[in-house]
């Protein structure tokens, strides 16, 4: 049977990436791998997810933490998300949330909600791998994101317009962003803004690393600086994407979308369709453990991951070559990292595993148009200081073998 003929053809977007493949080899022990951006399983609130299990699953409660729930999501739990809302500035009510399966799915419907195939979607080179291949499957075309401003709205529109679509959207990943760390600053943000105005279109702020600043002054959310400007909620074209992975449990998969009433209520038509809601016992148990222990637990995430970034900082700076950068985020789990223009972050990686026996995500597939070949990811997040300090290390040497 020739499958081919019978996949629609957004899936010929859909491709498993080589590094992937590659990075499935990184269970062997010896391995040194900075190349998981994932939350340290050591620090799940373990003990507080019990007791909230225990407590959905009493007789009184188990009928409706087993039960099918609304598409919305679980009112109390959107009510704590409204008041963390209000506390980044975003004043809003119940019917600007809805909660997802984790924000990786938010990213997903929104795609599906606004891309036609052949619209554009305006991206940072790089950005968030996981939100190009969300977007992919509704077949966009990609302009670079400039931040800086220096790009006129005509501009992008007549490059959309040239590829037969229109601009849809500029997505960005806003503080400790995925894979470089970096933070827009107050200026970025409003230079975002000014362009959607300009252009007409919506903006998605990915928020899935707020809750990890370890330093620096806190910047508020686009959508807050534009309620600012705009008045309420109701007028912004700014959509939040929040989740719970990176602060409380990756695997309970809940997140949520902020924005306006208008598009929440298109949003929940479209998780009604695709999953009815996200899974009820689990949206509760995130209720409870939030209400209990959200705000110590994530000033211990910060405090540890904080002294891991700065481990891993320290020791960049004893074992780089020449010739080598890299930025210090305020924040989140990644190091961003450039290589001499002429080097390989693959050819790097084969070869740190091969002779080191040390990994990291080469930069090049978190580029649109799959440039920045000579960048590459270090995840400080699962790195005990011992490992930072052998990795750089190895790393360092690695390094100097190929230059
Ligand atoms: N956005 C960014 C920038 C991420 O790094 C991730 C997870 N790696 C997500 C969204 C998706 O996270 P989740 O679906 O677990 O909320």
């Amino acid at each position: 049977m020739n499958w081919h003929d019978i996949f629609a053809t957004r899936m010929s977007r859909m491709k498993a990436s080589e590094i992937r493949e590659l990075l499935k080899l990184l269970d062997q022990p010896d391995i040194i791998s900075f190349a998981g951006g994932i939350p340290d399983p050591a620090l799940f609130p373990v003990a507080a997810f019990q007791e909230a299990m225990t407590d959905a699953l009493s007789p009184a409660k188990s009928s409706s933490a087993l039960q099918y729930s609304v598409s919305e999501g679980y009112g109390p739990l959107r009510d704590w998300i409204v008041d963390q809302m209000a506390s980044l500035g975003v004043p809003c009510t119940r019917d600007n949330v809805l909660i997802t399966s984790g924000s990786q799915q938010a990213l997903d419907y929104l795609g599906k909600l606004m891309l036609s195939p052949g619209d554009t979607a305006l991206v940072a080179w790089p950005t968030y791998m996981g939100a190009l291949g969300a977007f992919n499957a509704y077949e966009p075309n990609y302009d670079r994101l400039s931040p800086g401003g220096n790009r006129s709205a005509e501009d992008y529109a007549q490059a959309a317009a040239d590829k037969g679509g229109r601009v849809k959207f500029a997505y960005a990943s806003v503080d400790f962003a995925n894979p470089t760390g970096e933070t827009l600053n107050l200026r970025q943000r409003e230079n975002i803004l000014a362009l959607a105005d300009e252009l007409d279109i919506a903006v998605i702020e990915d928020s899935a690393y707020q809750s990890l600043r370890y330093d620096g002054e806190a910047i508020p959310p686009m959508l807050a600086l534009e309620i600012a400007r705009k008045g309420s909620i109701e007028e912004c074209r700014t959509l939040y994407c929040g989740s719970f992975s990176k602060t409380l449990a990756p695997g309970l998969r809940v997140g949520w979308v902020c924005g306006a009433a208008s598009v929440i209520s298109q949003l929940v038509l479209m998780k009604q369709a695709a999953d009815l809601h996200s899974a009820t016992l689990n949206q509760i148990a995130i209720n409870t453990v939030a209400r209990n222990v959200f705000e110590d637990h994530t000033a211990m995430l910060r405090r540890t991951y904080g002294a891991r970034r700065d481990a891993m900082l320290a020791e960049l700076e004893k074992h780089m070559p020449e010739g080598v950068s890299w930025n210090r985020p305020e924040g989140g789990m990644f190091v961003w990292l450039t290589l001499p223009k002429h080097m390989d972050g693959g050819d790097l990686l084969r070869a740190s595993l091969e002779t080191q026996r040390v990994a990291f995500v080469p930069g090049q597939a978190f580029f649109a148009d799959r440039s920045g070949a000579n960048t590459l990811r270090l995840a400080f997040s699962l790195a005990q200081d011992a490992q930072i300090e052998e990795g750089m290390k190895r790393l360092g040497e690695a390094i100097r073998a190929m230059m």
